[in-house]
């Protein structure tokens, strides 16, 4: 028998709808990438996205099309968001720091008939044009008076096309599960893979995301997502803060310690959202001036795992709640966290470290379990690792235009991490599968080497990979990139992590270098690494 309730289906226009009539207290403040603050409201976004949309119409985008962006955190990025789901085309974000090639390929892939540019990421799409000709539209995301020169003919300007335009705009009504966005996974081998999000998956996603068993948001906070609408839709962030009243604090293009902080301080965020890097770059500045995070309560870390010296700054030192949170793109991104509980809050210092240092306990909506290379699940002990498999409304079933398949197997999406997890329930990265290295048939997590070895005072950042090894298969090598002025050696470090993990764990070299390579979400590139110093044990 069926439930007798309405079946009004969900929809991405329908969040700034509400938000823009009940959540007129929140506002939403951008640094513009021309320079100064931009700051309005949720109904002005709501006005300006349906003239967004009327303009789109007119030049000829309709249901089913893919408008691209190459854009920072904007309002205006905001808008496009809203106006190309609203009305039933597919927000295509990409993400600026892929090799140009990669670039090419996804504009190609995705035929994406209209761009959606920066200012600062109009050179890159001027290198490439000749090789995106399906490209009919670019427009610069910025007003009359900044219109840069370019190379490229016929330049629409956003503030331009805006102008004039109806204020009102019919959002269609279609079915949830429509394809409202579009994002590819940087994918360190072969080409980038679509992931298609749909209005129920992004919908279900926000409301998940806003609870306070989750990023805890409310109309008392101020949100900052650091991390990039164009990657991810910034952890979904624009559509659940509308949701839940939040302000939104929009950095532009400044991502580094000094501009965070001036954002924060000036606009009194609440709740940040980002990746280790960003906050390694924003902690370091504020002890440099010896500044304070006094209007924030917690902050995000996510993407990469959070070290525990990371953990214990933010917590001892600011007195900002650090939420330890794990996700992926095929997941919206949201799959686990470690949100304040009784039982975290009850425990001691350095239990509580230990278990944020954890990527947390699944929110609800994303089923996890670990299972070993037959696919038999593996118990939640704490100690077995296995290969990490999820499912939910918001996890994606396959990618788009694509044969690689592999890892959506049973209703399972195999996410290619390897996990523990613990009687609690909660989930704790071991590494990426390719990542993990295997010595003398025993695992070893790079992961954990390499959050103790940036527990050390004059390491800026570390990495461990597996190399071939005569007798034991594989063995850790440690590469070290010192901070600045700061002069370490193998022994010390050795030394350092000689009582964090078991004798058979410690790298077995230490190698110090200027800079690591970085994939274009920021996480180390470790088949670039491996490649270099592939017979580093073997000569
Ligand atoms: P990419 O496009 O670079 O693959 P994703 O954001 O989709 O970017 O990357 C997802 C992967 O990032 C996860 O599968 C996991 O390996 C890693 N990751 C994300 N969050 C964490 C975390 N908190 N700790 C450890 N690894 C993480």
């Amino acid at each position: 028998m069926l439930g007798i309730m309405m079946d009004k289906q969900l929809n991405i226009a329908d969040i700034l709808e509400y938000a823009a009539v009940y959540n007129r207290d929140a506002e939403i403040v951008t640094r513009l990438v021309e320079g100064g603050i931009h700051r309005y409201t949720y109904a002005d976004a709501l006005t300006r996205s349906k003239q967004l949309a009327n303009a789109l119409q007119s030049l000829g985008v309709q249901i089913g099309d893919r408008v691209a962006t190459l854009a920072w955190n904007t309002h205006r990025h905001f808008e496009i968001y809203y106006a190309v789901s609203g009305m039933g085309a597919i927000t295509h974000t990409i993400n600026p720091r892929l090799f140009p090639e990669q670039i090419v390929y996804i504009i190609n892939h995705a035929e994406d008939g209209v761009v959606f540019v920066d200012l600062t990421f109009l050179p890159l799409l001027e290198a490439i044009a000749p090789q995106i000709s399906g490209v009919r539209h670019i427009v610069v995301m910025t007003d009359a008076a900044h219109m840069p020169e370019s190379s490229l003919p016929g330049l629409l300007c956003y503030e331009d096309l805006l102008q004039g335009q109806e204020a009102d705009f019919e959002w269609p009504q279609f079915d949830e599960k429509t394809a409202a966005g579009l994002c590819y996974t940087s994918g360190t081998t072969g080409n980038p893979k679509g992931v298609l999000y749909s209005h129920r998956s992004t919908v279900l996603h926000a409301i998940a995301s806003c609870r306070s068993s989750a990023l805890n948001l409310g109309p008392m906070s101020r949100v900052l997502p650091v991390v990039p609408m164009f990657h991810v839709c910034a952890w979904g962030i624009p559509y659940a803060a509308p949701i839940a009243g939040s302000s939104i604090l929009f950095p532009g293009a400044g991502m580094d310690g000094a501009s965070l902080h001036g954002l924060i301080d000036g606009e009194k965020a609440t709740a940040l959202l980002g990746v280790p890097t960003v906050w390694l770059g924003l902690l370091n500045y504020v002890e440099s001036i010896g500044g304070h995070l006094d209007s924030v309560d917690s902050v995000v870390i996510g993407g990469s795992a959070a070290p525990r010296s990371m953990l214990e700054k933010f917590q001892d030192q600011y007195g900002v709640f650090p939420i330890h949170a794990w996700g992926m793109t095929e997941m919206s991104p949201m799959g686990s966290l470690c949100a304040m509980t009784p039982y975290l809050k009850g425990a001691d210092r350095d239990a509580r470290l230990r278990i944020q240092s954890k990527q947390g306990r699944p929110v609800f909506g994303v089923e996890m379990k670990i299972v070993d290379d037959e696919g038999n699940a593996l118990p939640h002990d704490g100690r077995t690792f296995g290969r990490l498999m999820v499912r939910g409304p918001w996890i994606a079933s396959g990618y788009y235009r694509s044969d690689e398949n592999a890892a959506f197997q049973d209703g399972w999406f195999d996410t290619g991490d390897v996990s523990t997890i613990d009687p609690e329930g909660y989930m704790q990265i071991v590494d990426r599968s390719k990542d993990v290295i295997k010595s003398g048939g025993e695992w070893i997590s790079s992961i954990e080497l390499e959050n103790y070895a940036v527990g050390h005072p004059s390491v800026a950042e570390a990495c461990v990979v597996g190399i071939a090894h005569p007798k034991w298969d594989e063995r850790p090598l440690l590469l070290i990139v010192n901070r600045e002025g700061a002069t370490c050696t193998k022994d010390a470090i050795i030394a350092y992590l000689s009582d964090k993990v078991a004798k058979w764990w410690l790298p077995d070299d230490v190698v110090f270098v200027e800079s690591l390579p970085h994939t274009a979400t920021g996480k180390l590139l470790k088949t670039e690494v491996r490649a270099r110093f592939e017979r580093h044990y073997t000569g």
